[in-house]
């Protein structure tokens, strides 16, 4: 076992460092935006400019392997990113790597990484950093060095557990599910929160809030973004993404959401973050998008951000949606989808994607319900509009829901993957 002082000679510490600026899909890990770090002969510690710690890497032959990593959310949550073979990951997410989740979730993938031992000994890793940087003798270090190792221990495990809460506080609540075109920006979004609940409260649903649907009024909205722009402080130079919580902010309607993602804009600064490609995400459902006023369309497309909104459609099929208990049928599921295409030619800065679900225990009827919107409804193949295939709690035999994927992804015409619930 060496000592501190020991472990202390071999530490590398850069107080500013520079990754990619642009959230790019590649097959080896990339770091993005402005961070610094500290590197042991073990692993490699990156921080967030105000001292939060944001990924730990792996250097040895004891870490799974150099291209995985954990990394730590704005809400306090760690996620494994796993490679979990890059042909995998790509054919079932979308992304070369995949977030192995602590939590119980849907995930199909990487679900046991954090009872891997080399997972647990990074946290201990971590744990032995922090205390050897306590006894580090500063001043021998540069300026900046000594300021990056004061941030670090200013940011305790006690400390980063608050803000957590602090986060949820502002918002009004943890964010229970992230739209799944989030992962073209790593999950890197600040939520802000201008609605609560959603219209149908579904038997099936395991994010639901089971309230009524209410949006919040602007005063309140822009007294959020105020908090959020001095919680983030700092670490805002790494966000240039915005989520329109909660679980149907298209219902909202053309004002409020134009009034929270031009104030979002300015108070957070959007236009000076170091990331380029700024995007907006948010929910909607099958009557918000009908309802919808196409000059809300128009004028999102006018927005600094590219926009997303994901339509929970769950099936193209009546009686799946009666056994899922949800309000809706394959009339109005259609015409919501058919609304998704036009949208998505129509403008250049507005892409609806939409959810379907995928488990045991559906009616047959359901699978080719899908196919007949996503196949037989278009002429050929569209690469804007992702479908995502949503499991539920009961998947059964997973490799065979896996071959059904596969072969519903081979025949549908818009991109198909997995979603991985994940909240924040
Ligand atoms: S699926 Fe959507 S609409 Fe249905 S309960 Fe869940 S959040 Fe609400």
């Amino acid at each position: 076992m060496t000592s501190p002082s020991e472990r202390n000679q071999k530490l590398s510490i850069t107080p500013e460092k520079q990754g990619a600026l642009e959230y790019i899909k590649i097959s080896y890990p990339l770091r993005y935006g402005r961070y610094g770090e500290i590197r042991t002969p073990a692993h490699i510690f990156e921080f967030q400019p105000n001292g939060e710690i944001r990924t730990i890497a792996g250097r040895t032959g004891g870490w799974l392997t150099s291209a995985e990593w954990l990394k730590r959310t704005a809400g306090n949550d760690w996620q494994y990113f796993s490679a979990g073979g890059y042909a995998g990951a790509l054919n079932y997410t979308g992304e070369y790597y995949v977030p192995c989740l602590p939590y119980q979730t849907n995930a199909l993938f990487g679900t046991d990484a954090f009872e891997r031992q080399e997972v647990v000994e990074t946290f201990s890793a971590w744990h032995r950093l922090r205390r050897d940087l306590q006894q580090l003798d500063t001043t021998r270090l540069a300026e900046k060095q000594s300021a990056f190792v004061q941030r670090i221990l200013e940011m305790n495990p006690q400390t980063l557990e608050h803000r957590g809460r602090r986060l949820h506080e502002i918002i009004g609540g943890p964010v229970t599910v992230l739209p799944p075109d989030c992962r073209h920006v790593e999950y890197d979004v600040i939520p802000v929160a201008i609605s609560k609940g959603c219209l149908y409260n579904c038997r099936f649903c395991r994010v639901k809030s089971g309230r009524g649907f209410s949006v919040h009024p602007q005063q309140a909205v822009e007294a959020q973004l105020y908090e959020l722009a001095q919680f983030y402080g700092a670490n805002r130079i790494n966000y240039n993404s915005i989520f329109l919580g909660q679980h149907d902010a298209l219902h909202a309607g053309a004002d409020p959401i134009l009034f929270a993602a031009r104030r979002a804009w300015d108070i957070l600064e959007i236009g000076q973050s170091a990331m380029k490609d700024p995007r907006l995400f948010l929910f909607g459902s099958v009557d918000s998008m009908l309802a919808a006023d196409p000059r809300l369309f128009a004028a999102v497309n006018e927005l600094p951000f590219y926009t997303y909104i994901n339509i929970g459609l769950e099936s193209g099929d009546t009686a799946t949606l009666s056994t899922l208990g949800k309000p809706l049928n394959a009339e109005k599921v259609t015409a919501a989808f058919d609304r998704m295409i036009e949208i998505n030619q129509q403008y250049d800065r507005v892409e609806v994607t939409a959810n379907f679900v995928i488990g045991a225990d559906l009616p047959e009827s359901h699978l080719p319900s899908i196919l007949e919107l996503t196949r037989s409804r278009l002429a050929h193949f569209y690469p804007k509009g992702a479908v995502y295939l949503s499991p539920l709690e009961h998947i059964g035999d997973k490799n065979r829901l896996l071959t059904r994927f596969n072969e519903l992804k081979t025949r549908c015409r818009l991109p198909a993957y997995i979603y991985l619930i994940q909240r924040l």
